[in-house]
């Protein structure tokens, strides 16, 4: 009877199955190539052009056309599930969305009806980073194999899961890279990166992005995936450098930001160590887990404050789609393993030799397909988690504060929209008192935004509204401290320069329904007074990311400038077309000597002498040169300022701030500092920390405090005596013109909303 059964049963999925699969479109069938061959890249069109043509050939699959990226091009998602399943869609995201939010659910037989009848949901997204090429490629093989499987492995993912599919968080990327590598295949530019950002704006930054939202492709994904799907798992693939593991999976290293769910770290230690194994099985060497990457900052995880599981794969790379050969001797351990001893955690090495493109789409699609099996295998263990997540966001973890509360008078008014804003995209509650209300020793007028944190979403509202207290880690005890992967603060009020109150009493006074936030309008002219000629912004073939949302942020202000090539600042002249010009964050040498001769001549050398030149001219003559950060201590060189980097010198042991929110004091009364409070903040990340030694030709416009008061606000600092006191805004008078120096990002990733008028002051010409 058994065998009979189990006969019946393969008959059915061989008879159903392949009329199915004979009609979807293979990859190769529309790229012109199988995907993983050397040196085949496409552009986003073709790859738009597959997702569409498999899902019009199978029931198994429906394409979403979401909106558009910064560039124009469409920004898609297909659909993967059973056909039962995508027949039934709106009633399995009906069943999620109530276990996304417990409060909506009426009992306790609904609660078990929800559980048995909903579907794991798995987001995955790829190649957000355009030069991890294979990130491009293996969304279609992942797709085409759930599309056209027959096997009760795919059947089993389709039945029990509902895959939302990204091929691309960064479309644009994916033509900028694919251009770029077709058009120099074949020279020696072959397999480099392109003399531009591979997001128009932000670069690389676009995964920092999760919080702040400030770029349109992450409010497409947080408003039509994130917020509907509630995934209770999100894969991101990503590629890693050559020489490393083959692959990176979870567990992360410490530190996870505290705010995360005890239930979501459990959850992401599970699945990638799982994952890690299925590999095994298929015999994938080089796999590591605990290693390099932690779990601190928001920036990159948007779902661990939104009850999912974020898992980060990371392949190693080649030379974009060209294969490369690794040596034994070239290979590196990071953090956690060493590359050529197993380990706990790296079980098993791989030795070297040739990487593939086919390599990576392989690591990727199995990885990828790893994960779904163990969320359909566990659908109701995932979905009974999910709620419990939920569950007890509502009922409110113990020593929490209770609320946050929001005066609106005396807020600076784009940014309190700005904040209140991002925890609204976050999907958090904001209400405002109906009456005056008193709590936690303050008064408070009726209209006040209170944000109680007794809500699903509490722990965004807690993680972007509170100090951090990044742990002192070291590489031993007493050694040099553990790097953060990224850095190490994120408090909006801080950054934003608005005034919140933490509080630990139940605010009583009845509260309206969730209130909808304005949106913020951004006028540089309302900020300080506009310049009189168009601003230059340096743009190094370099392609530094600072540059970028300098850009960005100009365009969102409606700063009127022009975006100056190296060829254009060599020709000279600049002082009768420019009042000011910036240079973004960036090494002496990046500003120099830019890219290597490896690159085709337009794109080289950097500026030169002849640009040094024609900025010192132009500084001679009356203009203004604002340099920021980095590129400070090279002006301090090229302009021989009278000025010292106190940094200079000091080693991680001695003074370290691997991105942080400093407390910053302001000359009171100086056109550099109008409209800024005499206390600020400085997003300090590793920059100068000036001591003026001719104050005749220079002076401090900001400084940190001295010694007897704090200079951390928010994040971690090692030796903060050495910040005691020294400069971190300064005027240098040169000739006619001045340049201005900022020690710290006065625009970091568009968040330092407190101190864009620092850097918008000193747009204004002198002359
Ligand atoms: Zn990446």
């Amino acid at each position: 009877m058994r065998t009979h059964l189990g006969r019946c049963c393969l008959t059915l999925v061989l008879a159903v199955a392949p009329a199915a699969s004979a009609q979807v479109p293979t990859p190769e069938s529309v790229l012109g190539f199988v995907p993983g061959t050397d040196r085949k890249l496409v552009e986003w069109p073709t790859l738009v052009d597959y997702f569409r043509r498999l899902a019009a050939a199978s029931d198994r699959v429906t394409f979403r056309d979401l909106g558009r990226t910064t560039k124009g091009a469409p920004f898609i998602a297909v659909v993967v599930s059973s056909a039962a399943n995508l027949g039934r869609l709106d009633e399995l995201l009906a069943i999620n969305a109530k276990l996304a939010d417990p409060r909506t659910i009426a009992s306790d037989e609904e609660r078990a009806a929800l559980l048995r009848d909903g579907r794991a949901i798995v987001l995955v997204t790829s190649s957000i980073h355009s030069t991890e090429v294979g990130g491009h490629l293996s969304p279609t093989v992942i797709a085409h194999r759930l599309a056209s499987g027959t096997d009760p492995d795919v059947l089993r993912i389709l039945d029990e899961a509902v895959l939302v599919l990204v091929p691309s968080l960064n479309p644009d990327g994916v033509n900028i890279v694919s251009r770029w590598y077709n058009a120099t295949l074949g020279t020696e530019a072959e397999g480099t990166s392109p003399p531009e950002l591979y997001h128009p704006y932000v670069g690389h930054d676009n995964n920092r992005d999760w919080y702040a939202f400030t770029q349109v492709e992450t409010q497409i994904t947080i408003d039509s995936l994130h917020n509907v799907w509630h995934p209770q798992i999100v894969h991101d693939m990503h590629q890693q450098g050559a020489f490393g593991s083959r692959l990176f999976l979870p567990p992360f290293l410490d530190p996870v930001e505290p705010n995360v769910d005890p239930l979501i770290v459990w959850g992401f230690n599970t699945l990638g160590t799982a994952m890690a194994w299925d590999l095994a099985g298929q015999g994938k060497r080089g796999v590591v887990v605990s290693a390099t990457y932690d779990a601190w900052t928001p920036a990159r995880a948007y779902q661990h404050y939104h009850a999912g599981v974020r898992i980060l794969s990371e392949t190693a790379s080649a030379r974009l789609a060209t294969p490369i050969e690794v040596r034994p001797d070239q290979l590196q351990g990071r953090r956690g393993f060493e590359t050529d001893v197993a380990s706990w955690n790296f079980p098993q090495p791989w030795e070297g030799g040739r990487w593939t493109l086919a390599d990576i789409v392989e690591y990727q699609s199995a990885a990828a397909l790893a994960l779904l099996r163990q969320a359909a295998a566990n659908r109701e263990l995932w979905l009974r988690n999910f709620l419990a997540i939920g569950e007890r966001a509502v009922r409110g973890w113990e020593g929490w504060p209770r609320a946050f509360v929001v005066p609106r008078e005396g807020q600076p008014e784009a940014a309190l929209r700005t904040m209140l804003g991002i925890l609204q995209r976050g999907a958090v509650e904001i209400r405002t008192a109906l009456q005056p209300m008193s709590v936690g020793g303050r008064s408070y007028p009726a209209g006040t935004y209170v944000i109680d944190l007794r809500q699903p979403y509490g722990a965004f509202a807690k993680a972007l509204l509170e100090r951090q207290e990044y742990p002192d880690l070291r590489q031993y005890p007493g050694g040099p401290p553990r790097a953060p992967y990224d850095v190490t603060a994120h408090t909006l009020p801080l950054l934003m320069g608005v005034h919140v109150d933490r509080v630990r009493d139940t605010v009583t006074v009845p509260l309206s329904e969730p209130v909808q936030i304005p949106s913020p309008s951004y006028a540089y002219a309302a900020v300080s007074q506009p310049a009189g000629r168009p601003i230059g912004l340096y743009r190094s073939f370099t392609a530094p990311m600072d540059e970028g949302w300098t850009r960005w942020v100009f365009d969102t202000w409606g700063v009127p400038y022009q975006s100056l090539e190296d060829s254009l600042i060599r020709a000279g002249g600049l002082h009768a077309r420019f009042g000011a010009i910036v240079v973004p964050s960036m090494s002496g040498r990046q500003i120099e000597r830019g890219l290597s001769d490896s690159y085709p001549a337009r794109y080289r050398g950097g500026l030169g002498t002849a640009g040094v030149q024609a900025l010192r001219e132009f500084v001679q003559a009356g203009g203004t040169l604002v340099t920021l950060d980095d590129a400070s201590r090279w002006a301090i060189e090229a302009f021989s300022l009278p000025v010292r980097d106190a940094s200079e010198g000091l080693d991680d042991q001695t003074f370290y701030a691997p991105g942080s929110i400093f407390r910053l004091h302001l000359r009171s009364g100086d056109p550099l500092a109008a409209g800024v409070p005499d206390t600020t903040i400085a997003w300090y990340e590793g920059g100068p920390l000036f001591e003026v030694s001719d104050t005749a030709a220079a002076r401090a416009i900001g400084w940190y405090p001295q010694a007897g008061e704090d200079v951390l606000l928010s994040g971690w600092v090692l030796g903060p005596e050495r910040a005691a006191g020294r400069g971190a805004l300064v005027e240098a008078r040169v000739g006619r013109g001045r340049v201005v120096l900022f020690g710290f990002r006065p625009q970091y990733r568009g968040q330092t909303l407190a101190t864009y008028p620092l850097l918008f002051n000193a747009l204004r010409p002198l002359h």
